[in-house]
């Protein structure tokens, strides 16, 4: 019996080391989706801050993201957070999920994986219920991880959770009393963030894929209502510059918005008009790195080509604001 009890602690022993072994090596959540088109381009549709059963236009934006969608027979649709406004989900079972989901975003071409981050005000919910494979039964193309990585052949895309980088969600007094947020599963919040920049660090140096882009829900750089987000550009923005990211996507600002870096050549984007727009609340910002600001409500399409990626941005009436198109040439980068 001592010898079976002895090799019982020995064998527990391993088990606790491997978990921990396990735990300092963890990796994001990794998903495909391979172009399957004759001309191996890869598209999607950006929308974010949307969901609002439906009224301040968000209908309207969707009913023209399910035209753009067909024509450019998208891939995936990426969604930058605020996905339930203004608190939200109350849980799995919260009519919202229908209203402000299922049954705005109904055009065929929008039945596509959608992948979605978590914004400032999902988290004032119960976000395990965001998360949960119950909504994906519910409707198969909803997809939604804190941080996770779309593997995309040409491109990878690094979805990363900005909420719990915004030191006043969880400090502002101010903040405090008007919200509350669920921080299940973020708590201790110095470890959350350490681990999770290790892990999109490591990320992103493994990349081999010929174009890097990262999307949060926050802001990185921006002329919008909230400007830039200190704790990103702090902390988040060295690693992107470090592993020539080619843009960061991002919502928030309920706003179209495009800025050129012109330090880094990071392309800042903004698709955060999917319902309620701000209006005539526009910072000053260099005109030479601001290539749009609409304040108003529409989307954003990407196209990827192995040499190419061209962004266009739509407004509520899917008229084209802006298009912009970033080259590589792949063969000086192979050299
Ligand atoms: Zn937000």
């Amino acid at each position: 019996m001592g010898w079976c009890l002895k090799q019982r602690m020995v064998l527990l022993g391993a088990f606790v080391t491997w978990l921990f072994a396990t735990a300092s090596v963890a990796e994001l959540a990794r998903f495909k989706e391979y172009p399957s088109k004759a001309q191996k381009s890869l598209n999607f549709l950006v929308v974010g801050d949307w969901g609002r059963k439906g009224t301040h236009n968000q209908s309207f934006v969707a009913h023209q993201m399910g035209i753009v969608g067909e024509k450019l027979d998208i891939d995936f649709v990426i969604s930058t957070g605020d996905n339930f406004y203004d608190d939200g989900l109350t849980g799995v079972d919260d009519p919202a999920f229908y209203q402000s989901f299922v049954d705005i975003y109904t055009a065929p071409s929008l039945q596509k994986t959608w992948y979605n981050v978590l914004g400032n005000h999902d988290y004032r919910g119960d976000v395990e219920a965001q998360l949960s494979p119950i909504l994906r039964e519910k409707d198969s193309k909803w997809l939604c991880l804190r941080s996770s990585i779309l593997d995309a052949e040409i491109v990878e895309i690094f979805f990363v959770d900005t909420t719990p980088f915004v030191e006043k969600y969880f400090t502002d007094p101010e903040e405090l009393q008007d919200h509350s947020y669920d921080w299940t599963g973020v708590l201790p919040r110095e470890a959350y963030l350490s681990e999770l920049l290790k892990d999109v660090d490591s990320a992103l140096v493994q990349s081999k894929a010929e174009w890097k882009i990262v999307v949060g829900h926050h802001t990185i750089k921006s002329a919008g209502h909230h400007g830039n987000t200190q704790e990103l550009e702090e902390l988040l923005l060295p690693i992107l510059e470090a592993n020539n990211v080619d843009a960061y996507i991002n919502g928030h600002d309920h706003c179209l918005e495009h800025i050129i870096d012109n330090k880094s050549g990071i392309h800042f984007l903004t698709s955060g008009g999917g319902s309620k727009a701000w209006r005539g609340d526009v910072k000053p910002w260099n005109q030479e790195e601001l290539k749009l600001y609409h304040d108003g409500q529409g989307f954003m399409s990407v196209q990827i080509t192995n040499g190419n990626v061209d962004i266009i941005f739509y407004d509520v009436f899917g008229k084209v604001l802006h298009t912009w198109s970033i080259s590589k040439d792949l063969n000086v980068a192979a050299i």
